[in-house]
């Protein structure tokens, strides 16, 4: 590990927690707690009754929503980011100041998705550049990665929900099918979920992120993988622990897949 990246982790308050250990040896001596050292296989998101804070990707319920799906679904980037940075089509629409894309590699190995704008990123129009923005930086170094390096940042929704509230199940269903283009178009190998509005909305299944945690999950296809929302874990610091174990285990994830992929038949 780099002298500033020690620095960067002790500052954090991470060290000596956040150390990424050799390949296939996970943080924490007990290994039977350690999710990555579960078995890296990708367990299907198990359907169970729709939760009321989430959306089913892909059955939107109203009459045009199919028609306006399989628009979003044909649109190459520069249509999508020129349809999202005008879209009306709910209410969040009326106080932002700027819609916020998504930011990174549009190539990405890896897709964080976080839950909606705050206050810096509806003025900034770009993700995560609040304080909640620094720390996931933080993670990222922490891995050796970067954003906009192999790494592409978004949100759920597009425009910031009015006091940070969590987006309403109509605004998340709403905003869907642009996330849903962008995934199809970046085609990650991994896609790691930020905190409970994100992988209640991509999984549209409740449960709670301890029961989410450790496990490789799926967005339609995608391997998926859930963590604490950064916000959080600024106000739950013991939690930071936690958020380090999972990202041990998205990195062991990803060299199974890279392996996978690269494999002779
Ligand atoms: N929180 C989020 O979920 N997303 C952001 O972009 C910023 C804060």
């Amino acid at each position: 590990m780099s002298a500033r990246r020690e620095q960067m982790l002790f500052e954090m308050g991470l060290a000596p927690l956040w150390r990424l250990r050799a390949p296939g040896r996970a943080a924490g001596s007990d290994e039977s707690r350690d999710p990555a050292s579960n078995q890296a296989a990708i367990e299907p998101a198990k359907p169970s009754p729709r939760a009321s804070a989430t959306v089913q990707p892909g059955h939107d319920t109203q009459g045009d929503a199919s028609g306006r799906r399989a628009e979003i679904m044909r649109m190459d980037w520069s249509a999508l980011k020129e349809t999202v940075a005008s879209c009306r089509d709910c209410p969040l629409h009326a106080k932002r100041n700027k819609t916020v894309f998504g930011v990174g590699d549009e190539n990405a190995d890896w897709m964080f998705i976080g839950e909606g704008p705050g206050a810096d990123e509806d003025a900034q129009g770009d993700p995560f550049v609040g304080q909640a923005g620094k720390l996931l930086d933080n993670m990222l170094a922490a891995v050796e990665l970067k954003r906009g390096e192999n790494v592409y940042i978004a949100n759920i929704v597009k425009c910031r929900p009015p006091g940070n509230r969590n987006p309403q199940p109509d605004e998340a269903l709403k905003c869907e099918p642009y996330l849903q283009r962008q995934i199809e178009l970046i085609k990650p190998r991994l896609i790691v979920a930020l905190g409970r509005v994100a992988a209640l909305n991509l999984l549209a299944r409740d449960a709670s992120i301890a029961s989410l945690r450790g496990k490789v999950l799926e967005y339609k296809g995608t391997p998926l993988i859930v963590t604490y929302h950064p916000a959080y874990l600024l106000r739950n610091l013991p939690d930071k622990a936690k958020a380090w174990e999972d990202l041990c285990f998205a990195v062991k994830t990803m060299q199974t897949l890279q392996t996978a992929h690269s494999a002779p038949i």
